[in-house]
């Protein structure tokens, strides 16, 4: 009997419901996008029963298709979770509904929690960098947490009452599918928790000094546990054909690409031009503080085996600007016409794109900071700003592989890409051109839900992943995958130059305060 894996992908714009065979290949997919909650500038939220609405409805679409396409649903023999990190979730124990919206990773409304707590200790924004591997910046959970502990009084009395369940998405979907009020367990994995900043990264617990520096109790936290092994059985009145289908993977969407790209090797790293861009880079068994503006996080952890720890280059904005160029501004009708668009001209013609809508994230972590267009001319047309769109992405990569050679002390042979702007062969094309690397695409680009159902495939035994990850891990490093790799079409000078361009609209952008 054959069997398969389905994958649960929330991101940030939408939901998707995939499903692989046990040789990993993609078999069905259904994506459902869902609400953006914008209340003011820099807010954005997200409702929770939305986004659990989108993965119920997903799992229905995609399954429909699966059985339409001659398949047994009973062959389905798990399920992994990926999703979008940092975003914080608040909701009652008793009723099992939230107490909040979501706040999303990308909301900067924390600024003032963060001045204050800054100022509350010596070490100023590395205050926890020893224990949790982070800054203390806008981006991180228990800065929305403290945010929401301050301004919403039921989230306040929850919290006081022992009534509070606190989790990321992944918490929040695993609570529901598990059986919600009626027995629902309160889990997340080792990656889901290290962007908490409550995390002690070295023990993979949580650090008793961060829950009182952030004035949290403990009782409102969920289990943290490795990124494959049993999380639970589903148990959803919405999802009948799968009840008792074990959840056995888990892990943040840029920490499953990390393993969906097969990045087990230490100087191995991947790049996800999604919504934002995140670079990781796998540094193995060894916790690498950053002196560069780079995140210490979690990259996995196989059940049974040490976790491997990543450095993290996150930017707020890549695939999200492209949107900005076709919603707000008109200038394209798809994302996809960007690119027809940035053809038309062979250079930028000067003209440079800070595309720092919600603050600047690394190497810079400049949340105060706000967008800003240089260089422009008479001779400007909107190629050229479609052009700087892309190259925006690509600069900020450089800035951050960069700190990365020099805190890891390993310089990248080559990048490894995925999300939905790496499609772009051009932007793919301008960002070789920027690092003076190689970069390779994988024809499957569903990294991040490839690497979610990996988990809970090793967990399983099944198929392609059986043997335990060691023995997938060795498997994957000898198998021939068919990349489409993009080398440097300009030379050292042109790219330094070009790179010079993007330094001094920096310095000018953060001159610019919001
Ligand atoms: P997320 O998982 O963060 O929701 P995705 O990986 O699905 O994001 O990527 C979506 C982003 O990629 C969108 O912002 C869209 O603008 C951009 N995108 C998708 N396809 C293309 C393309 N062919 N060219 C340029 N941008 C694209």
């Amino acid at each position: 009997m054959p069997s398969f894996i389905g994958a649960i992908d929330n991101g940030t714009t939408s939901s998707r419901f995939l499903i692989f065979d046990e040789k990993g290949n993609l078999v069905i997919g259904h994506q459902l996008e869902y609400r953006q909650i914008f209340p003011h500038p820099g807010w954005v939220e997200h409702d929770p029963m939305d986004i659990l609405g989108s993965v119920t409805a997903c799992i229905e679409g995609a399954l429909r298709k699966f059985e339409l396409q001659g398949n047994d649903v009973k062959n389905l023999r798990g399920i992994g979770i990926t999703n979008q990190r940092e975003t914080a979730v608040v909701w009652d124990r008793t009723t099992g509904k939230p107490l909040h919206n979501a706040i999303v990773w990308s909301d900067t409304r924390t600024q003032d929690v963060v001045t204050k707590l800054c100022e509350s200790s010596d070490k100023g924004t590395d205050a926890l960098k020893d224990i949790c591997g982070l800054p203390l910046t806008t981006y991180f959970s228990a800065v929305k947490l403290k945010w929401l502990l301050e301004n919403s009084s039921e989230v306040k009395e929850a919290h006081e009452n022992g009534n509070l369940m606190f989790g990321t998405v992944d918490s929040w979907l695993i609570y529901n599918l598990t059986g919600g009020k009626e027995g629902g367990v309160h889990v997340t994995d080792v990656t889901n928790a290290s962007r908490t900043m409550l995390m002690d990264i070295k023990t993979l617990q949580w650090s008793e000094e961060a829950l009182k520096f952030f004035g949290i109790n403990a009782d409102i936290l969920p289990e943290i546990k490795p990124s494959s092994t049993l999380f639970g059985k589903v148990q959803h009145p919405a999802l009948e054909q799968l009840q008792d289908v074990p959840i056995a993977g888990c892990l943040g969407d840029q920490h499953a690409a990390l393993v969906g790209q097969h990045c087990f090797q230490v100087g191995e790293a991947k790049n996800t031009y999604g919504t934002g861009c995140f670079m990781l880079f796998n540094t193995g068994s060894k916790i690498t503080p950053s002196n560069n503006g780079l995140l210490t996080t979690v990259g996995y952890q196989f059940e049974g085996e040490p976790a491997a720890y990543a450095l993290e280059g996150s930017i707020a904005v890549a695939g999200s600007a492209v949107k900005w160029l076709r919603d707000n501004m008109g200038i394209i009708r798809s994302a996809e016409e960007i690119n027809d668009l940035a053809a038309q001209v062979d250079s930028n013609g000067g003209v440079v794109f800070v595309t720092a809508f919600s603050g600047l994230f690394a190497p810079y972590w400049r949340p105060d900071v706000r967008g800003s267009i240089v260089g422009i001319s008479q001779h400007t047309t909107k190629h050229h700003l479609a052009r700087a769109t892309l190259e925006a992405t690509c600069f900020q990569t450089r800035a951050i592989l960069d700190a990365m050679n020099a805190d890891s002390g390993h310089p990248l042979a080559t990048l490894r890409v995925d999300g939905g702007l790496s499609n772009s062969d051009l932007c793919m094309q301008l960002q070789s051109n920027i690092l003076g690397l190689e970069v390779a695409r994988p024809q499957m680009r569903e990294s991040t839900a490839l690497g979610a159902a990996t988990a809970a495939g090793v967990h399983l035994g099944i198929g392609i992943w059986k043997g335990g990850f060691k023995a997938f891990a060795e498997r994957a490093r000898e198998s021939k995958e068919v990349l489409q790799i993009f080398t440097p079409k300009i030379n050292d000078e042109e790219r330094e130059k070009e790179y010079a361009l993007w330094q001094k609209a920096i310095d000018t952008t953060i001159g610019v305060k919001s």
